[in-house]
């Protein structure tokens, strides 16, 4: 799950990470008011979405007077904000967060994320702060320090000095700096976060590091020991399809290609998606039917995948194991009568009773459900059917 900005900077605040003082508003009217609440002479008024890269997309504007707050946030309210997190389509703009004007002398970056391969979590720190990290990623990774902290003994006086030093940061600076990524590592660990972003950490004149943007996303299994984060869910941010599978027990993700998948284990369902790509399709989605893969989930799933008008066709990967072919045959067939499957399904099923389930579909004969006899096969007829060659 993720939160909002303005969501994150309340995190922050609770554990001593500096943040600029702000206030979310719903109306140009309530932005004026929050801007009066502040004081000062310069705002920030800024998009409320769950994606980045709102300052370059317009979504994130300097107002000089309170004629201009309101101005600017009867603009960006309502506006359709389109940046490269968004994709094409862009997200609705439904509320502005006012913040005070910060006095910027340097732009760093500050995140923590989940390093599987390590086990760890890592924070990330870099000299390249702004608005652009994902070009310092990939163009000169070396700019980026990581450091691995061991959950086992926590965040350790060294693993600040070895940002603060790969930052380049000068001495006077490193107390408050180290102070603020512990501060940092707190959030991150206390709250079963997945990742923390600060893109820009803020260094002011007066050399304290401020968090001038926030973007956090927590582990969706732990939260139901953080009663406070799940109320911050915000469902018209969420894919509406993946939110309708989660009520079913599927875990579904939408991908933009064209082949459509129902498959049971995650690992299949990764393995599956990587075959489509193998022999020259896109994958529709991610799929994961579960342990219980029967006519009540396939047909659900169904439903869910085709919701998406990019479907062209559905490959069915499933291995039997626990659940028996045969009943998934059935299931499969029952599941065409429950919903209306105007696409071809691929139908490939391995394991336990695998024949029995072949002479199923078979003696059924459904136009639009083809057998498989293997997962390349099953790959390849899928992707076939979606270009409209099978
Ligand atoms: P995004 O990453 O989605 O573009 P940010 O919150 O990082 O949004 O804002 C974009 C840019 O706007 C920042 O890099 C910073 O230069 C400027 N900015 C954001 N908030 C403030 C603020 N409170 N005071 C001054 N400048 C700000
Ligand atoms: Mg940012």
């Amino acid at each position: 799950m993720n939160v909002h900005e303005y969501q994150a900077k309340e995190i922050f605040a609770k554990y001593g990470v500096a943040i600029p003082r702000g206030f979310v508003a719903n109306t140009p009217k309530e932005a004026v008011e929050n801007a009066k609440k502040l004081g000062g002479k310069i705002w920030v008024v800024k998009a409320q979405i769950h994606a980045g890269g709102r300052g370059l997309g317009g979504g994130v504007k300097l107002a000089r007077s309170l004629e201009e707050v309101e101005q600017l946030a009867s603009e960006i309210l309502g506006m359709t904000l389109v940046t490269h997190q968004t994709g094409p389509e862009g997200k609705l703009v439904k509320k502005v967060y006012i913040e005070e004007g910060v006095d910027i002398a340097d732009e760093l970056y500050l995140g923590v994320v989940l390093d599987r391969a390590k086990e760890m979590p890592v924070i990330m720190a870099s000299t390249e702060g702004g608005m652009a990290i994902e070009e310092v990623a990939s163009k000169t990774p070396e700019k980026i320090i990581k450091v691995a902290v061991d959950p086992a003994i926590g965040f350790q006086g060294f693993h600040g000095r070895a940002l603060a030093f790969g930052l380049g940061l000068k001495k006077e600076e490193m107390g408050n700096f180290i102070k603020f990524a512990s501060a940092l590592y707190s959030v991150y660990m206390e709250n079963d976060a997945e990742l923390i972003e600060i893109n820009p950490l803020v260094k002011t004149g007066k050399g304290d590091f401020i968090a001038l943007d926030g973007k956090m996303g927590f582990d969706d299994s732990a939260l139901y020991r953080h009663a406070d984060i799940e109320a911050m869910r915000d469902e018209s941010e969420e894919d509406a399809s993946e939110r309708e599978a989660a009520q079913y027990g599927l875990s579904y993700i939408k991908l933009d290609g064209s082949v459509g998948c129902m498959v049971n284990g995650a690992g299949l369902a990764m393995g599956t998606m990587d075959t489509i790509n193998y022999v020259g399709g896109t994958p529709a989605n991610f799929l994961d039917v579960g342990g219980k893969a029967n006519a009540q989930t396939v047909a659900k799933g169904f439903e869910i995948i085709l919701q998406d008008p990019n479907v062209k066709s559905i490959f069915v990967n499933i291995f039997g194991g626990i659940v028996r072919c045969d009943r998934i045959a059935s299931g499969i067939l029952e599941a065409t009568k429950l919903v209306d499957v105007k696409v071809p399904v691929i139908v490939r099923l391995d394991g336990t009773n695998a024949p029995e389930a072949a002479e199923i579909l078979k003696s059924a004969n459904i136009a639009n459900v083809i057998s498989a006899s293997d997962l390349e096969d099953g790959a390849k007829k899928a992707v076939a059917a979606a270009k409209g060659e099978l």
